[in-house]
Formats: structure tokens, C-alpha cells, sequence
């Protein structure tokens, strides 16, 4: 990368992460940026950068969002042909109704007593004579949260988790057209978590071999075989489409 467009690069990601220099921006621009003496860099390396982008640091944790759900829908070409319209049942996650999504009543939240608030627990084992193995786990308790909700408040309705599982029904419009591994997204479909923008329920077409046609693109093909004579004396035939019409193959002599 060219270093001038890494600084410019790294200037706006850091106009966009630090919310003083967010909020300098938005009411004077770039100007005031520099003027306000905040421009250059505090990323060390273009290391930094890429962090950012592929979620090495961890720094982009104000836009927290769910992870996208992957379901795959087994077409025929027929369907691909035609259209279709599917139902489909999906197990979710969303933010319980009765607590609305605090898991108990407000104020009801502690620091977890089995980790002391750390989220992670400590587990000594002895492995053998004087030989001890550490193992750090999340802790079971809070979820590695660091907190809970004290037993006696929790709400009955989740017991505590926040959400509830729920079925919900998408209808998959397959259009006529559509390709074979092409995805059909609903957005925010994910599972609903407090504080979090749910992801994407992504459907992928998955198009089943046909006995007769292959696609390739927006046409079908298709292998016939014929007589050593009907090649000399020519023949007619016919072949069905996809849509039940029939059509008349013919060859002259
Ligand atoms: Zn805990
Ligand atoms: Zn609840």
C-alpha cells in the first residue's frame, strides 16, 4: 500500500473510532481534525490497519452484530425454472418478551460469585507427582459475562438468559432465473441478542442434478441419442421442457 493512502486510511479510521474526534468532525470537518492538533497516526504499523479490518484487535466492538445463520435449500432446476416459493422453519434466538430481554427484574444484577466478576475461571488439575496443569474456561455460571442475575430475581420466563427460542417461518421466494449456490438474505433475521444488531439468516441454493437438462448459464443442455439410420434418414423427436411443454426435434436427411 502506497504510504500516503494507508495515512488517509488510518486518519479516517481514526476519525471514525475515537468518539471526541467523531464528534469534532461531524460539526467542522477535517479542517478542525487538524487545526484541534489530533491528526497523526496512532497506529504504529500498517499492521494496525489490518487488524482493524479483519477483527485482529478487537477494537470495533461499538458495532457489535450477531453472527449470520448459513442454511442451504435443495432446489430442482425445475424450481430454478419456474420459481417457487418455500417455507421454512427456523429455530431462533429472540429477546424474551416478559423481561425484555434484563433477564430478571432491573436492578436485580450482581457480580457473578463464582468468578469474582472475571468472567473466566481457573481450574488446577494435578497431572502428575508435582506437576500441576492450569486450565483458564469461561466460567459456567455468568457465561463469561462477569455477572448474573441473583436466582431468586431471575425471570421464569428465560430463567435468566435473556432470550427465548422461538420457530419462525421464512418464505424463500426461489425466482425463475435463479443460479445454483446464489444466496437469498434476510436481513436482521439472526438470532436476537440484548445489545446486539442481529445478523443475517442467509439462504444458499443448492440446485440437485436433473435426470435430462445441465444449465450452463441460460441455457439448458441436453445429450440425445440416436440411430445410425435415423442420422442417415433424418428423424423427429421430442423432448419435454421444464415448464411440461413439449417441443418437436427435427433432422433432415
Ligand atoms: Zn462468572
Ligand atoms: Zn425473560
Amino acid at each position: 500500500m502506497q504510504m500516503s493512502k494507508f495515512k488517509l486510511i488510518s486518519q479516517a479510521y481514526e476519525v471514525l473510532s475515537d468518539p471526541k474526534k467523531r464528534d469534532l468532525y461531524d460539526q467542522g470537518g477535517e479542517q478542525a481534525i487538524k487545526e484541534g492538533g489530533l491528526s497523526g497516526g496512532s497506529f504504529s504499523s500498517p499492521m494496525d490497519i489490518f487488524d482493524m479490518f479483519f477483527g485482529g484487535g478487537g477494537r470495533m466492538n461499538r458495532e457489535r452484530r450477531g453472527k449470520n445463520v448459513v442454511h442451504q435449500l435443495g432446489v430442482s432446476l425445475e424450481d430454478l425454472y419456474n420459481g417457487i416459493t418455500r417455507k421454512l422453519a427456523l429455530q431462533k434466538n429472540v429477546i424474551c418478551g416478559k423481561c425484555e430481554g434484563y433477564g430478571g427484574k432491573r436492578g436485580a444484577v450482581e457480580k457473578c460469585p463464582v468468578c469474582k466478576g472475571r468472567g473466566m475461571q481457573v481450574l488446577v488439575q494435578q497431572i502428575g507427582p508435582g506437576m500441576v496443569q492450569q486450565i483458564q474456561t469461561v466460567c459456567p455460571e455468568c457465561k463469561g459475562q462477569g455477572e448474573r442475575i441473583n436466582p431468586k430475581d431471575r425471570c421464569d420466563n428465560c430463567n435468566g438468559c435473556k432470550v427465548v427460542r422461538e420457530k419462525k417461518i421464512i418464505e424463500v421466494h426461489v425466482d425463475k432465473g435463479m443460479k445454483d449456490g446464489q444466496k437469498i438474505v434476510f436481513h436482521g433475521e439472526g438470532d436476537q441478542e440484548p445489545d446486539l444488531e442481529p445478523g443475517d439468516v442467509i439462504i444458499v441454493l443448492d440446485q440437485k442434478d436433473h435426470s435430462v437438462f445441465q444449465r450452463r448459464g441460460h441455457d439448458l443442455i441436453t445429450k440425445m441419442r440416436i440411430q445410425l439410420s435415423e442420422a442417415l434418414c433424418g428423424f423427429r423427436k421430442t423432448i419435454e421442457t421444464l415448464d411440461n411443454r413439449v417441443l418437436v426435434i427435427s433432422s433432415r436427411p
